[in-house]
This record gives C-alpha cells, sequence and structure tokens, in this order.
C-alpha cells in the first residue's frame, strides 16, 4: 500500500504486521513525529504490542529508532525507521542490532512493520509464554525480554478477553450476553485500574 491509504479501523490486527497510513513532515527532531507514530502505531507498542491504557498512557511510550541512532546516523529522522514503543522495550533494545556473524546466519530483528512476527516467528501459547517459531523469532525474544512477567499477563488477560467477546458473538439469549457483557466489562475496567 502506498503512505496515503488509511487502514479502516476494523481491520487493524493487534498482532498482525503494522502499516503506516501518516504522512508526516520532514521533521528535524525525532520527537516530534511521536504523535504520527502513536496513530501508525495505534497507541500500542510495535515489539509487545501492549497498549496504552494497559501501560500508563503515552508518557510511558518513546519513539524507538528500529535500526539504532548510533549505527545508523543518517536514519535518525527517517520516519520509516521510528516505532511507537514502550519504555521498557525501547530500554531492553537500546542501540542494539545484529552483528554480521548473527546476519550471515540467517538470523534477525523481526521488523514488526514487515515481518508477521507473532504467526510465523513466535507463538503465544495459552499460558501466555511466547514460544519462538524460528530462529529469528528466538533471537528478537531474547532481546527484547519479550516473556517478562507482565507481558505473559497481558497476553493471558488478552485472551480472556477475545475469548469472551466471541462468547458474547454467538450468545443466542438476552440474558446470556447480559452476563457475558457484564463478565467482559469487569475484566476491562481491570485491566484499566491496574494501568492507572
Ligand atoms: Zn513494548
Amino acid at each position: 500500500m502506498n503512505g496515503t491509504e488509511v487502514v479502516p479501523a476494523e481491520s487493524f490486527d493487534a498482532w498482525g504486521i503494522f502499516s503506516r497510513g501518516q504522512v508526516p513532515p520532514e521533521f528535524t527532531s525525532y520527537q516530534k513525529f511521536k504523535p504520527f507514530l502513536r496513530k501508525d502505531f495505534r497507541r500500542r507498542c510495535a515489539y509487545c504490542r501492549i497498549p496504552e491504557f494497559r501501560w500508563g498512557t503515552a508518557r510511558n511510550y518513546a519513539v524507538e529508532h528500529f535500526r539504532p541512532k548510533s549505527r545508523f546516523p543518517h536514519l535518525r529522522n527517517q520516519y520509516s525507521n521510528l516505532y511507537y514503543s514502550c519504555n521498557r522495550c525501547n530500554e531492553f533494545k537500546g542501540d542494539r542490532w545484529p552483528d554480521q556473524s548473527i546476519l550471515e546466519k540467517g538470523i534477525r530483528l523481526l521488523d514488526p512493520c514487515e515481518d508477521d512476527t507473532y504467526r510465523q516467528h513466535l507463538l503465544r501459547q495459552t499460558s501466555g509464554i511466547l514460544e519462538p517459531l524460528t530462529p529469528s523469532g528466538d533471537y528478537t525474544n531474547h532481546l527484547l525480554f519479550l516473556n517478562r512477567d507482565d507481558l505473559v499477563e497481558f497476553r493471558l488477560l488478552s485472551f480472556r478477553i477475545d475469548a469472551l467477546t466471541q462468547q458474547v458473538q454467538a450468545a443466542t439469549t438476552m440474558v446470556e450476553i447480559a452476563a457475558l457483557r457484564g463478565e467482559l466489562l469487569s475484566l476491562l475496567q481491570t485491566l484499566d485500574r491496574k494501568s492507572l
């Protein structure tokens, strides 16, 4: 798709590949791209996918350089190299980048805008733990510490919300729907309170 197309909200899949729709000006300070990144990444971390409402709003998110600015200074203000990232993933990644010996083995850091990370490279198990399916998935998982406790809990809650949403859609009686909706609402409120 080209940069001007707008992706309808309903087509967004939090675990899929991100596609950008924003066309920001050519800023000379990368921090200025943050509002554009926030929209393109749907208020989620590009790497772990945790949404703002679970992670204390935009103040806990950073403008992250996929190719580190220390190694790729010419990409410092290049929008396509900038990602919306939670502060934890941003810290864990830092200026890490696979060295030549790793790249020569065909292993790379998975790109949230190119790779279908959570379907082809990492399996979200029902326990909330990620299991690598490929060497690049394993490398990315370790580099970003994607099996840290808060993310395991987040994935578990995501599974529960998904399951409840499906049950609401499949429910046939109003009583059933009301009960499921109540449970879903209570779970979402729990998530909101925990994010404060
Ligand atoms: Zn993250």
